[in-house]
């Protein structure tokens, strides 16, 4: 076969500047700007180019970046055989350098690095078998989609043998699963009416067109300011009835107490979930907070989980009733493997974490897998959808009627346009150029 050798990591700062409207506010970050450090591999071949990216709020990049260019030596001059080959132990490699690891080990900064460099081989490698990631997925043996999943410290919970298995229970009934999902898609939820700094006004209108776009199920964030939270809940009730779910979102703003307190109070609004009550560190807290609440609400939480093993006690504490995975926070598709069949032996629905930038472009790949392959099921799976920042890729993650369309396109619909690429890099690019002469002019 082909010998494609990786010759060359460049990684990007690219800032979207979302604080100016209050994108994205939420209990805790108040001013964020939708950032990716966003890594190109290129190869020998020369129309064999593979983007990655992970996802950050803005100043954060600087320090992903300067991770991302400590790691690049291990991935230069491999070839993509030789990863794919043993991507299991590939991943291990970057995860356990011996002098890197005591930056994590696999959590924080290095884990984000380490996600948008695989991200991007995970690209390159869908590329080159010309499909979607998705579809290299779903056409992969089950063995081969095992090998390339670290099963250190999961092991307890879940064999390789046993991943075989729940890969292999549903294979007979995959192809049905596929074209269903070409027909329908991928049910999907929207956060974009309830961004704790947008106005009432706002939050009605955006009901409104949400409920026209086909949606049935909204998040709204809380956790600021209680008597807040409950008027822009029955606002959001009042627009949306009683029938459509509403989901809430702390942002981990809360102590454990406080938690089931707060949540005490919105109970009458029929929160369908609780999302981020506390701190992501916090598997007991979360535990706790499920136990004492009202049991119609379910607690969700991961898109700040640092790794598989922070998934599995959540798990097997019964912690959370839905598992939110995150495609830059976690390992790349190694590791949402990982919990995605985690998830599946412990019986709780995945419905990932998107938004941000690209998010929903890249976690598409992993709900469309997961219902071909492992789950076989869409009661409680919902895949968040955030309508921001999507006409900067080449290949836009699309929702209609509610539902997320599946991608056709080869590789994982992380190819950035190179005009966003140029406008949006930080502090050179004209868009921030213009923003930091303006600030400078008004400090
Ligand atoms: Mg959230």
């Amino acid at each position: 076969m082909e010998n494609i050798r990786l010759i060359s990591i460049e990684v990007l700062d690219i800032r979207f500047p979302t604080s100016k409207e209050a994108h994205g506010s939420d209990a805790m970050h108040t001013d964020p700007d939708y950032s990716a450090p966003y890594v190109t591999i290129t190869t020998t071949r020369s129309d064999l180019i593979g983007h990655g990216f992970t996802f950050t709020v803005g100043r954060g990049n600087e320090i992903v970046l300067t991770a991302i260019e400590s790691l690049k030596r291990l991935v230069i001059g491999k070839s993509l055989f030789e990863i794919t080959d043993d991507f299991a132990g590939f991943y291990r490699s970057l995860t356990s350098e011996t002098q890197m690891r005591w930056l994590g080990p696999e959590k924080g900064v290095i884990h984000l690095a380490t996600a948008a460099i695989l991200n991007a081989i995970w690209d390159l490698w869908a590329k080159f078998e010309h499909k979607p990631v998705w579809k290299l997925l779903v056409d992969m043996e089950p063995e081969k989609l095992v090998s390339c999943i670290d099963f250190r410290y999961i092991k307890d919970v879940l064999t390789p043998v046993e991943a075989i298995e729940i890969l292999k229970a549903n294979r007979g009934t995959i192809s049905a699963r596929e074209e269903e999902m070409k027909k329908e898609g991928f049910p999907a939820y929207t956060t974009s009416v309830g961004w704790l700094g947008y106005s009432d006004e706002r939050i009605r209108k955006l009901c409104k067109e949400a409920i026209e776009e086909g949606f049935t199920m909204f998040k709204m964030k809380v956790g600021a300011n209680i008597e807040d939270d409950k008027r822009r809940a029955s606002i959001i009730r009042e627009e949306i009835g009683w029938e459509r779910k509403l989901a809430m979102d702390a942002n981990q703003r809360w102590e454990v107490n406080e938690a089931i307190e707060y949540m005490s109070k919105l109970t009458p609004y029929k929160p369908y979930w609780i999302e981020e009550p506390t701190s992501p560190d916090d598997i007991l807290g979360h535990a706790k907070i499920a136990r004492s609440i009202d049991p119609s609400i379910g607690v969700a939480t991961g898109e700040q989980c640092h790794n598989r093993i922070i998934f599995k006690q959540l798990l097997q504490a019964k912690a959370i009733s839905f598992c939110q995975i995150d495609s830059c926070r976690l390992a790349s598709v190694n590791e949402n493997l990982a919990v995605i069949l985690m998830a599946r032996k412990f019986g709780i629905p995945v419905c990932p974490h998107a938004g941000g930038v690209g998010l929903c472009e890249l976690v598409q790949h992993l709900i469309f897998f997961d219902y071909i392959c492992v789950s076989a099921s869409l009661e409680h799976r919902v895949c968040e959808w955030v309508d921001h920042l999507h006409e900067h890729f080449e290949e836009p993650a699309r929702v209609v009627n509610g539902r997320y369309r599946i991608p056709l396109g080869h590789g994982f619909s992380s190819d950035m346009k190179e005009k966003s690429l140029k406008d949006y890099q930080f502090p050179k690019g004209p868009v921030w150029k213009a923003i930091l002469n303006e600030m400078k002019a008004f400090p």
